[in-house]
């Protein structure tokens, strides 16, 4: 066991680095356990045109590449492992990463969410070529174009009705009759002359390459039983996010979408002296500036705990 930290962070995305930031410039000499891939959904986007200070777009994993630079800057220590256990015992939090086991006066937790993917070749493949799961980050490249929005609940509706501002024509692609989304959002959808709602209907091939990025799908009508071809040029996926909140099932309070629950409009958890930031507390805003902010408050609220434990 190595000696008692007074900060671990998880999560090598906008908001744990955030985080170490400020944890780092509060002399909380922090050290983050980044994972194998460090940068978060950031590294699967190509050029982020959103996030302030950047008024010719940087590209996702170069942003991410900043950030660890400035964490690094204030000696926060970048740890490329996987924590696999963590004890939320108060007083004696222990982080396990393989056979290291870690102990740490607070925690912040910032390990993020992933897409809900329909587990199709092309979203791997063409991720940022046309395939996208953030409409707020990728949408403004398809002007004047056929986009396709993926699923029946609030975020593709959501994601449906702010593409209208960039498609030719946006086209809801939902695996049923009825929408999951609240009545409102539905209505939205329904009612908009630029959004086609295709329904009982399955994507299930994405043709396009790197090159040339998306040019057609093919989609399965279930009730129908029969395939058909449509020319697209985008195809945005919003079936759902998982958070990544796995590793705390057991010791902290989460919601019933495993969402970390936090006090409203703070990053405490339910345990004290555990912080939570970033999409795996935030099914609602989802952006990476966002996080970076509850980044910063995370951090600067384990500061207060910890002072406050003093
Ligand atoms: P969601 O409510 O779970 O909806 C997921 C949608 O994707 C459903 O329509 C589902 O179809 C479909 N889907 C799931 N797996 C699929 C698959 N393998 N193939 C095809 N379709 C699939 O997720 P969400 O829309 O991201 O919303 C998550 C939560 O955030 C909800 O509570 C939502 O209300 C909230 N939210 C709120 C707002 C807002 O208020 N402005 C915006 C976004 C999200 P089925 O319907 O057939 O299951």
């Amino acid at each position: 066991m190595s000696e008692k930290h007074e900060i671990i962070i998880i999560g090598g995305g906008p908001a744990g680095y955030t985080a170490a930031i400020y944890a780092a410039r509060a002399n909380l000499k922090p050290i983050l356990f980044q994972g194998m891939q460090p940068g978060g959904q950031l590294t699967t986007t190509t050029d982020v045109e959103n996030f302030p200070g950047f008024p010719d777009g940087i590209m996702g994993p170069d942003l991410m590449l900043q950030m660890q630079a400035q964490a690094k800057r204030f000696g926060c220590e970048l740890i490329n492992s996987t924590v696999t256990a963590v004890d939320l015992t108060p007083n004696n939090f222990t982080v396990t990463v393989g056979d290291e086991q870690h102990q740490t006066e607070s925690l912040i937790i910032a390990t993020g969410a992933n897409p809900r993917l329909l587990g199709l070749p092309a979203e791997k493949e063409l991720m940022g070529y046309g395939v996208s799961t953030c409409a707020t980050c990728d949408g403004a490249f398809f002007r004047d174009q056929n986009i396709a929005v993926i699923g029946g609940g609030d975020s593709a509706c959501e994601e449906a009705i702010f593409l209208t501002k960039f498609g030719k024509k946006v086209y809801l692609i939902h695996r049923r009759d009825e929408l999951r989304a609240s009545k409102i959002m539905q209505e939205r959808v329904l009612n908009h002359e630029k959004i086609e709602v295709i329904w009982n209907s399955q994507l299930i091939e994405v043709i396009g390459d790197k090159e040339n990025g998306v040019q057609s799908i093919k989609l399965f009508n279930k009730k129908e039983e029969s395939e058909s071809q449509l020319d697209m040029q985008a195809v945005f996926i919003a079936i759902g996010h998982i958070p990544n909140s796995q590793l705390f099932t057991d010791s902290l309070s989460l919601d019933e979408n495993g969402y970390i629950v936090t006090k409203p409009d703070l990053t405490a958890t339910n345990v004290p002296g555990v912080f939570a930031c970033g999409d795996v507390q935030d099914h609602v805003w989802r952006q990476a500036i966002t996080a970076a902010g509850s980044g910063c408050m995370a951090a600067i609220a384990a500061e207060r705990w910890l002072e406050s434990m003093a």
